[in-house]
């Protein structure tokens, strides 16, 4: 019998989410076993690094990393699989643009350390122990991967061959980019995303679409929005303009905004600023007849001010992959 090609699927800065978003193919995993060997996933097998390493460069045919590289030994395991894959695919939010770990890019590793294992009032560390990369103890030393300053996505540290957004990637989008390894169908130019439209949410999403003006925003739990109408429309933060379809608009769908995790459609650049700039031709702010300047400028402050948690809001899955990328 024929070697069946290589699958390996790894995790590094990341929930595990997309790990289920595999397991939710169902029966079709086991139209993946017929096709791929499985041969690294440390959430399912226990094969070490070691046998990685000893396996020939280029011998797996398809690894789907998904997290961000948040630590040095992320990044070692990005240097290694890249070595040992055909192809390498960024897969998920995490690994695609930072994604949740990545707000930590507003902080710094040292303000990160002294709040986790100094400040937070449900610590008891008498000592004000921090961990290190090296510790002596008696029975030898102990090793710690380093903590980054900066998460960065996986394309900042290795080269890839195919971005799938998402957090996670919906399973028929994973089930679509399978087949297409397994029959062989061509694949889109390389470094070009799979699993996502060229357009975005909004384009997916069967609301009515009216009267986009935007008077203040509420959050989720002060209003029950009307099923039918744009969420955007009733004060919703909801991302689906600036965010890439590929989904099928499933959060607007049980009235839940868009949070964003598809990333930027295709084409654009920096998801928070294509948020903000299609923002500032919906929000009602005026200038009314008569209005003061003062009024023009309290009005404004009023309307941003009800928009919660800016970064949070707008660079939620793409903070890394951003123009901004981190605080300064
Ligand atoms: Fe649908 Fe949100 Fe776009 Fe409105 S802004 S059309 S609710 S995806």
């Amino acid at each position: 019998m024929p070697e069946k090609p290589k699958l390996s699927v790894y995790w590094a800065s990341s929930c595990g989410g997309c790990e289920i978003a595999v397991v939710n193919l169902h029966e079709k995993l086991l139209e993946v076993d017929r096709n791929f060997d499985f041969v690294f996933c440390p959430c399912l097998l226990d094969t070490k690094v070691a046998d990685v390493e000893a396996m020939a460069d280029g011998s797996i045919a398809v690894t789907f990393f998904n997290g961000a590289i948040r630590t040095a030994e992320n990044e070692e395991m990005a240097r290694l699989l890249r070595r040992k894959s055909r192809l390498l695919i960024a897969f998920g939010a995490c690994s695609v643009a930072g994604s949740i770990p990545a707000l930590s890019n507003l902080h710094s590793r040292e303000s990160h350390l002294r709040t986790n294992f100094l400040d937070s009032p449900a610590l008891d560390n008498p000592d004000g122990v921090v961990p290190q990369t090296r510790t002596l103890v008696p029975e030898g030393a102990l090793e710690l991967p380093a903590f980054f300053d900066t998460v960065k996505t996986l394309a900042q540290v290795v080269d890839v061959d195919y971005f799938v957004p998402g957090c996670p990637p919906e399973p028929h989008q994973i089930w679509n980019i399978v087949a297409a390894v397994i029959e062989g169908k061509p694949l889109p130019a390389q470094g070009g995303r799979l699993g996502a439209g060229p357009s975005s949410v909004c384009v997916e999403c069967s609301r009515k679409k009216e009267d986009k003006t935007v008077g203040r925003f509420y959050r989720t739990w002060e209003l029950i929005p009307d099923a039918s109408r744009c969420l955007l429309e009733q004060g919703l933060l909801c991302m689906g303009m600036a965010t890439s379809q590929g989904c099928g608009a499933l959060c607007p769908a049980v009235n839940m905004p868009c949070t964003g995790c598809y990333g930027p459609p295709e084409g654009v650049r920096d998801q928070g600023a294509k948020m903000i700039s299609a923002l500032g031709s919906v929000l009602d702010i005026g200038p009314y007849k008569g209005m003061t300047e003062a009024e023009l400028v309290a009005k404004t402050d009023a309307v941003l001010d009800s928009l919660p948690d800016l970064a949070g809001g707008f660079y939620r899955y793409s903070m890394a992959g951003s123009a901004l990328r981190r605080s300064r």
